[in-house]
C-alpha cells in the first residue's frame, strides 16, 4: 500500500481506500471479512455515506475495538426516511442522522464529514447561509469532525464550495470518460445511457478549473466513480467505446492533480485482494494510454500525464512539468503550491534541450518542446 497526505487535514491515507456503498445488504460475516482484509492490506480510510441503519451498525461492529486504526469520511444529510434512502439539508434530519452514524459506528468523531451529494452552484450558495452549515461549523468546532468534506459531481458547483474556503475534502467523480465529458453534454446523458459522440466536442473546461482550484487552495480529493459504475471495464458500455481495466483506471485517478485516494468499491475479500494487486502490477499493465490513444477524442494534444515519452535525456519528469503547467491560470499566474512542487523537482522545463524524442513516443500529440519552453517561462526555471 502506499500513503498520501489528505491536503491540509493533516491526515494521511491510503491510496486506494474503501467505499463502502457495496456492503449495503450483505451479512455481518463478508462486511467483517472485506473491512478486515482490507486493513491487512494497509486500506486506513473507508467512505460511510450509506443511511441503512443495518449496515452502519455492522461497519461499527466489525470496526470495534479498532476504531483507531481507520479514517472515516462520514456524510451529513444522507437519511433514511420510511426505509429509504434521503438526501436531506433539513438540520434536525442531519443532526439526527449524524448521531446515528456515530452510535452505529461507535465512535464519538467522523474524520472527514461530508455535506452529501450537493450538485447545484444555487444549492450550495443557500447552504452556506443555512443553520446546517451552522451545524457543520460547530461539529468542527467541536472536533465531532476533524475537517469539513463536500460530495459533489458537479464541477462548477465543487469549485464554488472549494473557492469558498469552507470544505478541505472533496469527494469527486473522477474517470477518463468523465473528464473528457463533451461540454455539449452532461454527466446525466451519460447516466442515461444517451449515445455522445466525443469526436465532435469540445471537453468540458470547468473540471479542469476545478483540480486547479483544488490545488491552489489545498483541498483534497478523494475520488469516486472511477470505474465509471464498472462501464468503462467494457467495451459495450463504455461511452469511449474502448475496454479498460480495474489497473488502467485506477492509475488514471490517481495520477490527477489534487487527489489522495481512490474510494473503491469493494464487497469481496478477493476483490480487495484484486483492487490492492494494483501495486505489484508492471508499468505497462496500468498503462492507461494503450487504452485511451485510440479514441480519437483523445488526439487533441492534451497531456494524459503518461510518461509514455519517456525517457528524457534532460531527466525531465515530462508528466510531472505538464501537469504543473495545466494548473497554472489562464493568466499566467501560477498558484503558490504547485510553484512550489514545479520547482522542487530536480528537473525542469529550463532543461529541455529540445532534442524532441518524447514528442516521437507521445500517443497523444503533446508538443512538449514547446510546453517546456512555456512551463520555464511561466515558472522562471
Ligand atoms: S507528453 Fe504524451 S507521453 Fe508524455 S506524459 Fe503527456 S501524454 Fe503521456
Ligand atoms: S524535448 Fe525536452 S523534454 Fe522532450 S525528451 Fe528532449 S529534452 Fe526531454
Amino acid at each position: 500500500m502506499k500513503y498520501r497526505k489528505l491536503g491540509r487535514t493533516g491526515m494521511t491515507v491510503s491510496e486506494i481506500s474503501l467505499g463502502c456503498e457495496h456492503l449495503q445488504g450483505k451479512s455481518y460475516e463478508t462486511v467483517k471479512s472485506v473491512i478486515d482484509r482490507a486493513r491487512m492490506a494497509g486500506v486506513n480510510f473507508l467512505d460511510v455515506f450509506m443511511s441503512e441503519p443495518q449496515v452502519r451498525t455492522d461497519i461499527g461492529r466489525a470496526l470495534a475495538g479498532k476504531r483507531q486504526s481507520v479514517m472515516i469520511q462520514g456524510h451529513i444529510g444522507a437519511c433514511w426516511v420510511n426505509g429509504q434512502y434521503q438526501v436531506s439539508r433539513d438540520l434536525e434530519k442531519c443532526k439526527f442522522f449524524f448521531e446515528d452514524l456515530l452510535t452505529r459506528l461507535q465512535t464519538d468523531y467522523i474524520d472527514v464529514g461530508m455535506i452529501h451529494f450537493l450538485d447545484k452552484p444555487e444549492e450550495w450558495d443557500a447552504f452556506v447561509h443555512s443553520e446546517t452549515m451552522e451545524y457543520v461549523r460547530q461539529l468542527r468546532a467541536s472536533m465531532k469532525i476533524r475537517a469539513v468534506g463536500l460530495s459533489c459531481h458537479d464541477p462548477i458547483t465543487a469549485k464554488k464550495a472549494v473557492d469558498s474556503g469552507l470544505i478541505n475534502v472533496l469527494m469527486f467523480s473522477i474517470n477518463p470518460a468523465y473528464d473528457l465529458m463533451p461540454k455539449e453534454h452532461s454527466l446525466i446523458d451519460m447516466f442515461e445511457g444517451k449515445a455522445l459522440d466525443f469526436s465532435a466536442c469540445t471537453p468540458e473546461p470547468a473540471r479542469a478549473e476545478l483540480y486547479r482550484a483544488c490545488e491552489e487552495k489545498g483541498v483534497a480529493i478523494t475520488v469516486m466513480k472511477s470505474l465509471a459504475a464498472g462501464t468503462l471495464l467494457s467495451r459495450e458500455r463504455s461511452p469511449l467505446g474502448v475496454e479498460m481495466t480495474v489497473g488502467q483506471c485506477l492509475r488514471y485517478a490517481l495520477t490527477r492533480p489534487a487527489v489522495d485516494a481512490v474510494m473503491l468499491g469493494m464487497q469481496t475479500p478477493e476483490e480487495v485482494d484484486q483492487a490492492v494487486q494494483y501495486f505489484d502490477l508492471p508499468e505497462e499493465a496500468t498503462d492507461y494510454a494503450a487504452a485511451l490513444a485510440g479514441v480519437r477524442m483523445f488526439a487533441d494534444g492534451r497531456c494524459m500525464y503518461c510518461n509514455h515519452c519517456l525517457p528524457c535525456p534532460a531527466g525531465i519528469d515530462i508528466a510531472a512539468v505538464n501537469k504543473y503547467l495545466d494548473l497554472v491560470q489562464l493568466d499566467g499566474k501560477a498558484p503558490e503550491s504547485v510553484a512550489g512542487h514545479y520547482l522542487s523537482m530536480k528537473a525542469t522545463g529550463g532543461d529541455c534541450i529540445a532534442c524532441g524524442a518524447c514528442e516521437k513516443r507521445c500517443p497523444f500529440g503533446v508538443q512538449t518542446v514547446k510546453r517546456m519552453a512555456r512551463a520555464r517561462e511561466v515558472f522562471g526555471a
